[in-house]
């Protein structure tokens, strides 16, 4: 983590409007002729990013890569890494969702090592060497994936995560004037990761100081803007949500996320749920369960007391001032921005459902909730979370 931080604090941060505009000077500064391009062409082009970058570009020779699902494949990495190999970029750009960063992570530092992707993702061999720069250019405020040194993969269905401090993006351009053009649906579920990063966060075992500033300033952000950039979108509020995301993503950079992400994996392999939707569905019985955290079952070794007092901080930073009342105020975000508000309105109403998540959950993420779960405590949370209207 040390290693990490030293190179976060050397990465270079723009985070305004036209942001975008500063590639052309870090293309003649690094004097980069070849250029891997990991792009999400819808994204691209709704953005208005793409007359951008074709100017920006204009006189280097660029290797387009934006043949991909959504969620990052291996298989997208490895086809990636072949087509890296075969020209010999001197930078790598990433410009889309959390997808298309975090493919870019992947490709731009696995291609330069000797070891199998495979065999590093799987934890088999480590990283051994940095990439070539990689600038990040995210089109949507949500997964903060700019601001991570780690990346998503998901392998034969399961979900991996990568992390080195060599993932890092050396530049992040976020630029909001990119996510004015995005729908309503993709601005509600990826505003809803940011949210629930900035929450996760907070109660994180792995948070400190510094992570519990940054997500301090995401929650607000994200509790203030995050519904009305959703049902009245302002120039204010869609720079509000990039700063929100911006900020959660360097906390959890920090602190990680922890039992809402562990559970959304499954929720979203098997029911198809869009990422922020998956995490958001159990925040607020997350925060009911977590609040009744006892000695026994308490993960976080700052103790009961320092535990309860980041509850009351979540409670404090929601409005409400109650426990109930939070996840009511959870609850009401999620159906402003026109989201399922449940697992019953998402449709999710089987135990025999509830058995299957619980099965797919992220061991690691879940081993960072400040409260301790079992198999039997998520599936009582899963099917009060349906009781509870
Ligand atoms: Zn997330």
């Amino acid at each position: 983590m040390s290693e990490a931080l030293q190179k976060a604090s050397l990465s270079s941060v723009t985070l305004a409007p036209a942001a975008l505009s500063e590639i052309t000077s870090i293309l003649s500064k690094h004097a980069v002729k070849r250029v891997f391009l990991v792009v999400d062409p819808v994204a691209s082009a709704a953005s208005g990013a793409d007359t951008v970058l074709a100017d920006a570009l204009n006189h280097c020779e660029v290797t387009p890569f934006s043949k991909f699902q959504l969620n990052p494949k291996l298989e997208d990495v490895q086809r990636g890494i072949a087509l890296f190999r075969d020209n010999d970029p001197e930078m790598v750009i990433a410009l889309g969702g959390g997808t298309a960063i975090d493919l870019a992570k992947m490709i731009g530092t696995l291609a330069v090592q000797s070891n199998d992707a495979r065999a590093i993702v799987l934890g088999h061999n480590q990283i051994q060497c940095d990439g070539p720069p990689l600038v990040a250019v995210p089109t949507t405020a949500g997964t903060g994936s700019e601001a991570t040194h780690f990346a998503v993969v998901y392998v034969d269905g399961d979900k991996y995560s990568l992390a080195d401090p060599t993932l890092l993006p050396d530049y992040a351009l976020v630029d909001p004037l990119l996510t004015h053009s995005l729908p309503a649906r993709i601005t509600a579920a990826t505003g809803l990761d940011a949210f629930c990063q900035a929450i996760e966060s907070l109660w994180a075992v792995g948070a400190t100081e510094e992570s519990c500033e940054y997500a301090t300033q995401a929650a607000l952000l994200s509790i203030g803007h995050l519904v009305s950039s959703v049902q009245n979108p302002t120039p204010e509020s869609r720079m509000a949500m990039c700063q929100a995301s911006h900020l959660a993503g360097k906390a959890i950079d920090i602190s990680k996320t922890t039992a809402s992400h562990a559970l959304s994996y499954p929720l979203t392999s098997l029911h198809g749920l869009p990422h922020g939707i998956a995490v958001a569905l159990t925040l607020a019985p997350m925060l009911g369960f977590n609040s009744e955290v006892t000695a026994p079952d308490c993960v976080d070794p700052r103790g009961v007391d320092y535990v309860r007092r980041r509850i009351s901080t979540i409670v404090d930073l929601l409005g409400a001032t109650d426990v109930p009342s939070a996840c009511k105020k959870i609850r009401s975000i999620l159906s402003d921005t026109g989201c399922p508000a449940s697992l019953v309105e998402a449709g999710i109403t089987h135990p025999s459902q509830w058995e299957q998540i619980i099965r797919g959950v992220n061991a690691e993420r879940m081993s960072n909730n400040p409260r301790r779960t079992t198999s039997d405590s998520l599936l009582r949370l899963l099917s009060e979370s349906n009781d509870d209207q």
